[in-house]
């Protein structure tokens, strides 16, 4: 019936189809996307003009509170995403650094790298897997290898308690340096990765390991006044905070505008977000982390952070780079 593949998707997009989601299996259509004759960007590895309206999204996670990979597959597609980075969890124990099993599973039910290959393996073309592991485990070491001779993209999401300096920081940015790969970290205070404002001993220590900053804390600290023990600061922003230094200062430290904090880091002070997304245009990724099944909506923070950046973004060439350049040029995806 269809003339080719692009022939009928652009049928089901015109029609829709594609945007309910309802009746027909999102990973038959991703399978048959492979061999579509619509030019693929994923050989190439540089923030040039042919990145320009494709998105990156480099934050998601396989059964987030239980949703169903099949879910996850329309929410990235119905958003208009790309290409998705898969972070998975660690093991599940009991120990200070999981909160003692609280933060198990990312502490929000995420499955482990197994978990994120086997989805990556059946829609290769739209998806990639980092590895990650519980970092003060005897054999973490050997096990994140073991993954990124497997072709892991990187380490993370990093989201456990132990001091964000500590040695088992140090033994995850050997390693990803080793690789290549960039670690992606969940900060919060007194929580995940914590004493971030020591955190520039392990950016100088490993300059040529590449770090990607995430969460309340991270965002909190683009403002200079940040008080610590605050998680959704709605105040307006005063350049300088760590997180702007860390930026500024070093090659190695990039950011991940995902989840409700790196929403909040846009909207609380749009004027101060304008030039912080224009100044930092070659450090920034998008992300989404968002657990609805919808991809849309008022309950989808991912989809609204995208239209904010769409909106801030100084022009198009700034926004291709933080929507999928930097990503590319990162996460070497
Ligand atoms: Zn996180
Ligand atoms: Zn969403």
């Amino acid at each position: 019936m269809w003339k080719n593949n692009k022939t009928r998707r652009r049928f089901l997009k015109s029609s829709g189809i594609l945007a309910l989601g309802t009746s027909l299996n999102p990973l038959e259509l991703a399978a048959e996307d492979k061999t579509g004759a619509e030019p693929n960007a994923q050989s190439e590895n540089t923030s040039n003009p042919a990145a320009e309206g494709l998105v990156y999204d480099i934050h998601q996670h396989v059964n987030f509170k239980g949703r169903f990979d099949k879910q996850l597959v329309d929410h990235q597609r119905i958003m208009g995403v790309d290409k998705t980075v898969l972070l998975p969890s660690g093991s599940a124990i009991a120990r200070l650094s999981t909160h003692e099993g609280k933060s198990d599973g990312l502490a929000a039910q995420v499955h482990p790298t197994e978990a994120a290959i086997l989805l990556a393996e059946r829609v290769p073309k739209n998806f990639v897997w980092f590895c990650n592991e519980v970092p003060d485990l005897p054999e973490a070491r050997q096990k994140l290898e073991n993954y990124l001779k497997q072709g892991a993209k990187g380490i993370g999401e990093q989201k456990f308690n132990i001091p964000c300096d500590s040695k088992h920081m140090e033994m995850l940015a050997e390693l990803a340096g080793d690789y290549g790969v960039p670690i992606l970290l969940h900060f919060q205070h007194e929580k995940y990765n914590t004493g971030f404002e020591n955190f520039w001993k392990v950016l100088g220590k490993y300059p040529n390991t590449n770090f990607i900053g995430h969460a309340q804390t991270w965002w909190g600290n683009i403002d200079k006044h940040h008080v610590q023990a605050e998680m959704y600061p709605k105040t307006p922003v005063t350049p300088g905070g760590i997180t702007d230094r860390y930026l500024a200062d070093y090659p190695n430290m990039f950011g991940d505008f995902s989840a409700g904090s790196g929403r909040n880091s846009l909207t609380r002070d749009e004027d101060h977000a304008r030039g912080f997304i224009k100044r930092h245009q070659d450090k920034l990724m998008y992300g989404s982390d968002c657990n609805d099944i919808f991809g849309q909506g008022a309950k989808c923070s991912g989809s609204q952070t995208l239209a904010i950046l769409r909106r801030l973004a100084p022009d198009q060439t700034v926004l291709a780079k933080i929507l999928s350049g930097n990503a590319r040029r990162i996460l070497r995806i």
